[in-house]
């Protein structure tokens, strides 16, 4: 038996050393055995089949060859020279050949035994012949694990210009397997294996390095992906249910006077299937007795504010305060607008708080808060200060629009002894197996269906050479009384040049659409908030027409007399930036437009961008492509999380797989809360290690 664990540093496997170690951890983060362990090659060659040398169609293929060299000569060429050596088996003959590291080789190479050769053949002067072959004499062939498909492992430039070469990994990685003969300890329960499906640990582990088969490979990575997103959804399962069972939450059980009425009264249209199931969902979660910790998402204009209201009525029902927060000043107060009419039919006490609310105001606001008089407030971020104190906050929703601020959520927490429910809302859509994971320990809830009747917003893409064709159209538009939107893009790196395109750009629309018959508002970056606000606000009463801006108005503003919406350099912006920006617009009963500006050469990447734009108006699927083109860790609200940081699994593909992974993890976790059943000693044990250890592999929140 051997004496070390997978927890040994990497330094004191045969082979590695204290330089060696080094080198590991800082350029693939291999620190222990067990991140060698877990350093899964990139892909194999195949090396399960031998050619025979009368079998080579000089089709340039990596091929494997048994035979002997009979001569070897040193050949003068133009510059220097090259060793040629030839090569036989019992079909016919060929060449290998070296042009560097000649005399090593020379000296090194047995005449007359068994080598197996591997490598590319090329057909030169009507010979074939292989250029530097990876040689391994037959005998020591045979004594190695690796028979069938090569791994080629993660490498850095780094590594191999230190001599740590793929084929040095192999050979720690054999070191390894021989040191452990092979014996893993199984991470998952006989019940999951056979309900899933899969291989055992040691079985995936030899057969991920050193695959004897395509089925086994295949098996093998099934198996490790499958435990990969099982561990990180059984920390997040986790949390949800140790959520549920030890955060009591306010129980809602009243469906009460105001959403009865609000029902049979006021609704002002059916609400959707979508709005229905959500608010269903939210329902149960008020009445469950622990605290409700939920993320809405749905696309713009799905419908989330009423569903929010509802929410709200269900707390105040039960006698207690709601408040909606709003990430900016405007939206809040459209929010207010927007409920104030409903609050007052219904009799309902309901107040906006924001950074501009005048001190006396503010003062009643803080004392009415406290005393019960205000049962809704809506507001910015002002509504968290430690100034604000409710007398018995019930509901807590958060209209995050795109942005997350997942530490704000918590400060409403500790304002009471019970914490209220939370409703964070986002108009991002994220794939479903990034939300999973990312978000995975709080409860989803998705509006996936816009309301009836909305209209699709007509996309197209156009370069500069119809820019006069597109600026008649606005004035098509803006005569028939719409208003339109102009967005230039603004990055942080070229901020200085941006806002001269902005200038530029803002200076030949007023060139264009001249006063009096013409007013533009402008909105950028570098101007107060005062006069944002200002400039916002005109646009929002339709005194402009236009509104040149950058992408400042992404967020969440309601105008919906606007009909156009004209991005310039929309090649730019990113997927997620676009739909945002095309949100803006279609929130009337018209026909709205969105119309890309681009110039004429464009990346690969840019055009499918804008292609899936005018292809779709589809969130979620504008979001599953986004993820395909630019991975996980770069997806709106996704990059803070390190989640992200897998070894196996793929978000973009393994979808069935983390279903899979995360509906186990229920189930073990509901049977079996706290691990304890013999069955799931393997769980218990891995579980605990993983918390133990950092290794990325086995990444633990
Ligand atoms: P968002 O999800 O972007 O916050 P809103 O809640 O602002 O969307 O709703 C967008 C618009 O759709 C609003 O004008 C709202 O009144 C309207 N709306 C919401 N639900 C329905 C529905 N079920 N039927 C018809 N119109 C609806
Ligand atoms: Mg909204």
């Amino acid at each position: 038996m051997n004496s070390h664990s997978l927890q040994t540093s990497i330094e004191f496997l045969k082979g590695v050393g204290p330089n060696r170690a080094q080198l590991l951890a800082s350029e693939l983060g291999i620190h222990c055995y067990q991140d060698l362990l877990h350093l899964f090659p990139n892909r194999y060659i195949d090396r399960t089949r031998f050619y025979k040398i009368s079998e080579i169609q000089g089709s340039n293929a990596e091929i494997q060859i048994v035979g002997q060299i009979t001569h070897i000569k040193t050949v003068s060429q133009k510059k220097g020279s090259r060793l040629v050596a030839t090569f036989k088996d019992e079909t016919g003959h060929m060449e290998l050949v070296w042009f560097r590291g000649q005399k090593w080789i020379r000296e090194n190479l047995k005449l007359t035994q068994p080598y197996v050769i591997f490598g590319r053949v090329n057909k030169f002067d009507n010979r074939f012949s292989m250029p530097h072959p990876e040689m391994e004499l037959l005998s020591e062939y045979k004594t190695r694990i690796r028979k069938g498909m090569q791994p080629i492992y993660p490498s850095t430039e780094k590594l191999v210009n230190r001599g740590i070469t793929n084929r040095v990994i192999i050979k720690l990685m054999e070191e390894l397997f021989r040191q452990f003969q092979g014996q893993f300890d199984e991470s998952l329960s006989d019940k999951i294996m056979s309900e899933a499906n899969l291989i055992d640990k040691n079985k995936a582990l030899i057969n991920i390095h050193f695959p004897t088969n395509q089925e086994l490979l295949t098996s093998s990575r099934y198996r490790l992906k499958f435990e990969e997103l099982f561990y990180i959804q059984l920390q997040l399962v986790r949390k949800n249910l140790l959520h549920k069972t030890q955060i009591k939450g306010h129980n809602f059980a009243e469906i009460g006077t105001y959403l009865n009425t609000f029902f049979k009264e006021y609704l002002p249209f059916e609400l959707t299937g979508a709005q229905k199931k959500v608010l269903k969902e939210i329902r149960h979660d008020l009445g469950s007795g622990a605290q409700m910790n939920r993320l809405l998402q749905g696309d713009v204009g799905s419908g989330k504010t009423i569903v929010a209201f509802m929410s709200m009525l269900i707390a105040l029902d039960n006698g207690y305060q709601a408040c909606l927060m709003a990430p900016t000043e405007i939206l809040s107060v459209q929010h207010y607008q927007g409920l104030y009419n409903w609050c007052k039919s219904l009799n309902i006490s309901i107040y906006l708080l924001t950074g501009s609310t005048k001190n006396s105001i503010r003062r009643e606001i803080h004392q009415k808060l406290e005393n019960g008089e205000i049962q809704l407030l809506v507001g910015t971020h002002a509504l968290i200060e430690d100034k604000v104190k409710f007398k018995n906050l019930g509901l807590a929703v958060i209209d995050e629009q795109h942005r997350f601020g997942v530490a704000q959520r918590s400060r409403l927490w500790h304002k009471n002894t019970t914490p209220p429910h939370v409703l964070v809302m986002t108009a991002t859509p994220i794939p479903r197996t990034l939300a999973m994971s990312v978000y995975g320990n709080l409860d989803l809830s998705v509006i996936d269906e816009l309301p009836p009747g909305r209209k699709d917003i007509r996309t197209v893409h156009r370069t500069d050479a119809s820019r006069l064709k597109v600026f008649r159209f606005l004035k098509e538009e803006i005569a028939k009384g719409r208003q339109v939107y102009v967005v230039y893009p603004l990055i942080q790196e070229s901020e200085a040049m941006d806002y001269k395109d902005l200038m530029d750009g803002y200076e030949s629309m007023v060139r264009e659409f001249p006063l009096p018959n013409y007013q533009i508002s402008i909105v950028h970056g570098q101007m107060k908030p005062a006069d944002k606000d200002f400039e916002m606000s005109r646009f929002v009463k339709g005194e402009t027409q236009i509104m040149v801006a950058t992408t400042v108005i992404e967020v969440g503003v309601n105008v919906p007399n606007a009909s156009v919406m004209v991005v310039e350099s929309a090649e730019r912006f990113g997927l997620s930036q676009l739909h945002q920006l095309r949100g803006r617009v279609g929130r009337g009963a018209e026909q709205s437009y969105c119309i890309l500006m681009t110039g004429h050469k464009l990346t690969r990447e840019a055009q499918t961008r804008l292609e899936t734009m005018v292809r779709t108006n589809d969130g979620f699927e504008i979001a599953e492509v986004d993820l395909k083109l630019r991975g996980p860790g770069d997806v709106m609200g996704t990059q803070q999380s390190g989640v992200l940081a897998l070894r196996i699994a793929d978000l973009v593909q393994d979808e069935p797989i983390l279903k899979l992974a995360r509906s186990m993890a229920f189930q073990v976790l509901r049977e079996d809360p706290g691990l304890k059943k013999v069955q799931n000693l393997p769980i218990r044990k891995t579980y605990q290690e993983l918390s133990k250890f950092r290794n990325i592999w086995n990444y633990i929140s």
